[in-house]
């Protein structure tokens, strides 16, 4: 058989990619590596697009995680532009496609295949992207809704209370702009807090003046060149200069289609590997299973994208995974650095080691049946190991007491004796 074009060829070219090609060279993998990248910069980091990038008054700060200089001398070569189009898993290529005037088309056979095409944000058929409409994945895409908060023609509105939504929610009041932030969920970022922390962080939002309808939907919009008339199924109407929609996103592998892979999140082993042999998938794109909830979930999170990345460049070398800790997200909202671990369960208990209603900084530490499942931890980076080793311990089925763990005094007091 004819020697391959590349012997690990990895299509998307975003923090997921970024992990599993420097873990590949840090374990000391020489073979070639080619970087698909439809964008046409180096793999960046995108938290920063709905924080620092929107409120710093200088221009934005480079987000690349690595230098032009640092591919080159790892020999890991970047296609800038190039986005990978159709995968055919029998003759183990992959098509390309030249995008923004890149001349590169044709097609790269590949030994190995690693998928992380990362997601990419719904859209809403009533409010198209263009003009006053937004979203916000890309670079380019925070560049153009940086541009129109600073314009400040008018209230932003938000259509979705996730992660994304309420971050540009807070960065926008930090600019002094009005804000109307709709979700069509009872609370914000349902599926990720119980109800009671849903409650308490739309109250976060609310306490700075952010105009906040929850359960709420957009029964029709009136677009026009300078803004939008929102009419809402509450039977309000909000008139806006920018509009943001931030609705959640979905995997970006329509590209796979034909392929067998199907589209959606891509099920893996914890390795990465899929049910093809040589073909891995890490990232937003990819369903790792969570050892945790013994299950596959697809993550969409930073903490994740990163261990999966480096986890397929483990397997692809030989090497059996790193048992992960409980998964992890964090946001910055109105100030607060807010950090999930593990998953809420459903019917579960809630323990606060301080009173959220009145403390800027809290623990909330999660249980069903006692069980230590998820914790939240509101300003409170030091809290993070012992919320990690709490839910990993019960898991493990060490014994476990919640209160003991989720009062600090009590673990200070351990400590001292
Ligand atoms: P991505 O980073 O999306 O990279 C995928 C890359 O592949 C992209 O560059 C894309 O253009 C490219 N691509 C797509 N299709 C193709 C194709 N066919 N061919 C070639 N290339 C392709 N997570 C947190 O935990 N905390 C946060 O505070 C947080 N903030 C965020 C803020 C924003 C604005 C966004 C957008 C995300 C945020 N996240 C956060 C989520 C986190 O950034 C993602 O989970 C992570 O970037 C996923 O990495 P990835 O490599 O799977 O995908």
């Amino acid at each position: 058989m004819k020697r391959p074009d590349v012997d690990v060829l990895i299509a998307g070219g975003g923090l997921a990619a970024q992990r599993c090609c420097e873990t590949l060279r840090r374990l000391g993998f020489d073979g070639r590596i080619v970087v698909l990248c439809a964008e046409s910069c180096a793999p960046y980091d995108r938290p920063p697009l709905s924080k620092s990038m929107l409120t710093d008054a200088r221009e934005p700060q480079k987000l690349a995680f690595r230098s032009g200089e640092w591919y080159a001398a790892h020999g890991v070569e970047l296609l800038l532009g190039i986005a990978a189009r159709e995968l055919d898993l029998a003759a183990h290529t992959v098509a390309l496609q030249a995008r923004r005037g890149a001349s590169r088309g044709g097609t790269l056979s590949y030994r190995q295949l690693v998928i992380a095409t990362g997601s990419r944000p719904r859209r809403l058929p009533a409010l198209p992207i263009g003009g006053v409409v937004h979203e916000l994945r890309t670079h380019a895409d925070a560049q153009a809704l940086r541009a129109a908060l600073r314009a400040g023609h008018g209230r932003l509105a938000v259509l979705g209370a996730g992660l994304v939504g309420m971050e540009v929610a807070s960065s926008a009041r930090t600019l002094g702009l009005d804000v109307t932030l709709i979700e069509a969920t009872s609370t914000p970022l349902a599926r990720a807090l119980p109800p009671a922390l849903g409650h308490w962080l739309a109250s976060v939002h609310r306490a700075h003046a952010i105009d906040v309808h929850l359960a709420t939907t957009v029964d029709r919009a009136v677009l026009r060149g300078s803004g939008a008339r929102l009419e809402l199924s509450d039977g309000t109407a909000v008139g806006a200069g920018t509009v943001l929609v931030a609705a959640g996103t979905s995997p970006a592998t329509e590209w796979l289609a034909s392929s067998g892979l199907g589209a959606g999140p891509i099920p893996t082993d914890a390795g990465g590997r899929t049910r093809f042999p040589g073909v891995y998938a890490a990232g937003d794109a990819a369903c790792f299973p969570d050892p945790y909830l013994d299950e596959r979930i697809p993550s969409q999170h930073w903490e994740a994208a990163a261990r999966q990345g480096a986890a397929v460049a483990r397997a692809i070398v030989g090497l059996a995974p790193v048992q992960p800790s409980p998964s992890m997200f964090w946001s910055d909202q109105h100030g607060h650095r807010i950090q999930f671990v593990g998953h809420t369960p459903p019917d579960c208990e809630i323990e606060f080691d301080r009173d959220p209603a009145h403390d800027g900084s809290f623990a909330a530490w999660i249980t069903r049946d006692q069980r230590p499942a998820a914790a939240l931890l509101v300003d409170r980076p030091d809290a993070l190991p012992r919320a990690r080793q709490w839910i990993a311990g019960a898991h493990a089925r060490a014994v476990a007491d919640p209160r003991a763990v989720a009062d600090p005094r009590a673990n200070d007091a351990r400590r001292a004796a």
